[in-house]
């Protein structure tokens, strides 16, 4: 049996698989993403591999990979991968359902997803990456270049040209003789009677709203990470708001602690260390709230654990508190500590506005 790799692990990738597994002469034998998205070492009881690592666990000559992402984005995710695995020499067949109806001078490319119940007519084309979910009709003489995706049920008519990063939602109707550019967006429903400019969409009553340009978009956030601008430093959180501890003596009118549904408690010794230790190894200057939905001065070690964190080379530890238990000698151990900044909530301007306000506070 030839080998396949999906790529993708999502419902999508699963619905493929169950396809490819059921209805083809391939064998599934992993499945592939960006290793920032693993979350489980295997997905459909076989193995999740980083796609960063691809070539070394398969390379090109030994499987096929077939693109099983779904439209997001206007399908330009599935676009981008494909074209990375084609770059990187990969065979990359059609997956065509057998009740799917495909006249025998209709011309197919590569990567393409056709389930069952699809009719491609006569004298048509279909490019590279496309999706054709369940049922829908690409009528004769008919276009439809690369990584589109057709829902289900959906019509397109005859001697239309649909360009590339199209979508036609379920139950769609595309009228013949029309041209619809890249990126248009016909929903669910809508009739498409003329051609469409791209980028744009389509609604079902048949109002037309300019897209965001998802080209440009993707340009955008491909060069952000080409030049490494989420690299790990910059990923990493520069605040944090630690909850500590849970408990409050107020029961303030706008705050939604006292209808807090979580046990309340104290953030343990070994876990607030855990959690200061990586932040002083990767972000020392970042921003700690020490309490977060609680008031801090119910805790007895809070001062030493702001001691911890100063020790630690941490600057900037902000402990949020309504003051009402700060007594002299609490006070004192907060500056001890090395507590750089503290904000008192008070939220009225006379006694009166306060004792409505923070309830509880005197
Ligand atoms: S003191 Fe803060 S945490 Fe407590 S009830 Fe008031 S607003 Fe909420």
């Amino acid at each position: 049996m030839k080998k396949l790799v999906i790529i993708g692990n999502g419902c999508f990738a699963k619905l493929v698989d169950f396809y490819v597994s059921t209805y083809s002469e391939y064998s599934v034998v992993a499945f592939s993403v960006d290793e920032l998205f693993i979350t489980e070492k295997e997905f459909c009881k076989r193995p999740c591999l980083a796609f960063e690592k691809i070539m070394e666990y398969f390379p090109p000559d030994e499987v096929s990979v077939l693109v099983a992402i779904g439209y997001s984005k206007m399908n330009s995710i599935r676009e981008e991968k494909f074209k990375k695995c084609e770059k990187m020499g990969y065979d990359m067949p059609s997956f065509i359902h057998p009740q799917a109806f495909i006249a025998p001078n209709v011309k197919i490319g590569k990567g393409n997803i056709i389930m069952e119940g699809v009719i491609v007519q006569p004298f048509s084309e279909i490019g590279n990456g496309n999706i054709l979910m369940s049922n829908a009709l690409i009528a004769h003489d008919t276009v439809l270049r690369d990584f589109n995706t057709v829902s289900v049920s959906s019509t397109v008519a005859g001697f239309v040209n649909i360009g590339n990063n199209c979508f036609v939602g379920a139950n769609a109707t595309i009228r013949d003789h029309i041209s619809v550019l890249d990126f248009t967006l016909v929903g669910a429903g809508a009739y498409l009677y003329k051609s469409s400019e791209g980028n744009e969409i389509i609604f079902e009553n048949g109002r037309k709203k300019k897209m965001n340009d998802i080209k440009k978009k993707n340009e955008f956030l491909k060069e952000k990470v080409a030049s490494r601008i989420l690299k790990e430093e910059e990923s990493f959180p520069k605040v944090f708001a630690l909850d500590t501890v849970s408990y409050c003596n107020l029961k303030c009118v706008m705050c939604s602690h006292k209808t807090m549904k979580r046990k309340p408690g104290f953030m343990s010794e070994k876990l607030y260390k855990k959690i200061i230790d990586e932040i002083a190894e990767k972000r020392p200057d970042a921003q700690i709230w020490i309490t977060f939905f609680g008031e801090g001065a119910i805790s007895k070690d809070l001062p030493d654990k702001i001691s911890y964190a100063r020790e630690k080379g941490l600057s900037d530890i902000r402990f949020n508190s309504n003051a009402t238990l700060l007594t002299k000698e609490y006070s004192k151990r907060l500056i001890d500590a090395g507590l750089p900044t503290l904000v008192v909530g008070m939220d009225a301007v006379n006694e009166e506005s306060y004792s409505k306000i923070r309830v509880g506070g005197g």
